[in-house]
């Protein structure tokens, strides 16, 4: 068996990888780190889970200790599609390179230039960023890129999904050209190959996993249920209080006035419960994710982009609110449980119009998947549910003492049942529609703003830049923010994480 003494890695960074507990290198470590200490490019298909961070950072720590260190050009520049994932990545340099003595400069949207800017000046080794945020300092002239000798692309499906493709062409013409280029993606569409083609010389390809799999450590099972938001919700809150092994959950939904709507109602229903999705600011979204890491919130609603890639070592459960329109995003969120072996547990709410989606969920994983207590025609008729458990106006909150079942509770406040009134009539084909038109904006860069500006108007140097370059993030287009998030997180949500 491969040991991490045997891919040649430097003694410093061996011994971090001892004190970080790792006994074994996984598949796309033991694959990948031998030929990238060759210097060799890189195209690892591998999910986040498989520890592929880790297969690009340590060969880079052993060849940063190899070269000398220029002032203040930076030697490696890893791009990362969400501030989240550049953060942990940046985590996980500190882990594995705490006995180095690099500079690392992290730079993401959603926080001021300044402290940014002073890293940069004080001369930075590693680059860790988002791609909007690394050419707005460029644009600044704050940086000098012509020293970079590793780039890592990660997480490429995401940023095409995103739109940043154009940005990610722009960033490799101010690198050197003979750059050592590490590119990992979950998934190979066409349009990545042909990316990959594009940036990578003759690579040494390592795949670790096909892309329809999901862990065989994770019990999936679907739910039936009708198809209004509120009956969605009461099914839920039935399920989550019928898991014994429930630690943490992520819940999914695919849109963000959605994340914003069963957050509330679960919230008023007594669960420990956060929220992640784009429209968040930065503090609020690391926050609500130390707070959930730390176990101070238990269930974590949230959108495929917000939640993508996010290395929350043991979730116990996901469940996915609405079934993903797109089959691969199952594969994603379920990625979420079941991480380095251990055991997790998925279930997927399914109404009678989702179920050409679980189909072909089913078909992409090539596996029925079970059903929880029954299908859809075990279901009791609509009907009957539809009275006792629609939200009333004006009822007060009576039911709360009796915990479960129904979803009146839900009619206290007066926005909530505005929101409710507004997502109980919502047609559920519409809704998908709308999911769709979201991800067909995506990977449309010709229509961002970046692209229709004046070519010498310089982007003005705030964070509003953010916005625009994330606009075809799918859970940001689908309407103005939903009340209740981005600064009116509740105070208490926000408490500082155990240190
Ligand atoms: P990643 O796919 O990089 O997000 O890594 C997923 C998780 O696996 C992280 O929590 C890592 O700390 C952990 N990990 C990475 N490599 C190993 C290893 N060789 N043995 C055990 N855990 C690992």
């Amino acid at each position: 068996m491969t040991t991490f003494s045997d891919l040649g890695l430097s003694q410093k960074v061996l011994s971090a990888v001892t004190d970080a507990g790792y006994v074994t290198p996984t598949p796309i470590q033991a694959g990948a780190i031998p030929p990238a200490l060759q210097r060799r490019d890189i195209l690892g298909i591998a999910q986040t889970g498989t520890g592929k961070t880790a297969s690009f950072v340590l060969p880079m720590l052993t060849l940063l200790e190899k070269g000398r260190a220029r002032a203040r050009m930076p030697r490696t520049l890893i791009l990362e599609p969400t501030r989240e994932l550049a953060a942990q990545v940046a985590e996980n340099f500190e882990k594995y390179g705490k006995n180095h003595k690099l500079n690392i400069a992290l730079l993401i949207g959603g926080v001021s230039f300044e402290d940014q800017d002073r890293k940069l000046e004080r001369g930075a080794d590693v680059l860790i960023c988002t791609p909007g945020r690394l050419l707005d300092h460029f644009e600044r002239g704050k940086l000098l890129m012509t020293g970079v000798e590793v780039f890592v692309i990660d997480e490429a499906d995401r940023m095409l999904d995103m739109g940043f493709i154009p940005d990610i062409e722009r960033i490799a013409k101010l690198i050197p050209f003979t750059r050592q280029t590490l590119f990992f993606s979950a998934t190979m569409p066409p349009e990545i190959q042909k990316l990959a083609d594009r940036f990578l010389q003759n690579p040494e390809r390592v795949e670790v996993s096909a892309r329809s799999s999901t862990a065989t450590t994770v019990t999936q099972r679907l739910v039936a249920s009708h198809s209004k938001d509120y009956e969605k919700r009461a099914v839920l809150r039935d399920l989550i209080r019928s898991q014994d092994e429930l630690k943490n959950a992520i819940i999914f939904c695919n849109r963000k006035k959605d994340v914003a709507d069963l957050f509330r109602s679960l919230d008023r229903h007594g669960f420990s419960v956060g929220a992640l999705h784009g429209d968040m600011d930065q503090r609020s979204r690391m926050t609500m994710l130390a707070n959930f890491k730390d176990g101070n919130i238990k269930l974590l609603v949230a959108s495929d982009v917000a939640a993508r890639g996010l290395d929350i070592p043991d979730v116990s459960h996901v469940f996915n609110f609405d079934v993903p329109i797109h089959a691969e995003d199952y594969v994603h969120r379920i990625g979420r449980t079941g991480r380095a072996g251990r055991s997790g547990a998925s279930f997927t709410l399914v109404t009678k119009r989702d179920t050409k989606f679980s189909d072909a969920i089913e078909k992409l994983i090539d596996k029925k998947i079970e059903w929880h207590n029954g299908d859809l025609s075990a279901l009791p008729p609509a009907a009957e549910s539809d009275e006792r458990e629609r939200p009333r106006k004006g009822g007060r909150d009576k039911d709360r003492e009796r915990g479960r079942g129904r979803d009146r509770q839900d009619s206290h406040k007066a926005d909530t049942r505005k929101a409710d009134d507004r997502s109980d009539t919502i047609d559920q084909e519409k809704r998908v529609e709308t999911v769709k038109a979201e991800r067909k904006n995506e990977g449309r860069p010709q229509n961002t703003v970046r692209n229709q500006r004046q070519p010498h108007a310089p982007y003005p140097a705030n964070d509003d830049n953010r916005d625009r370059r994330n606009r075809y993030r799918r859970d940001e287009d689908d309407g103005p923010t939903p009340l209740g998030f981005g600064d009116e997180i509740p105070a208490f949500m926000l408490i500082a994480g155990k240190a």
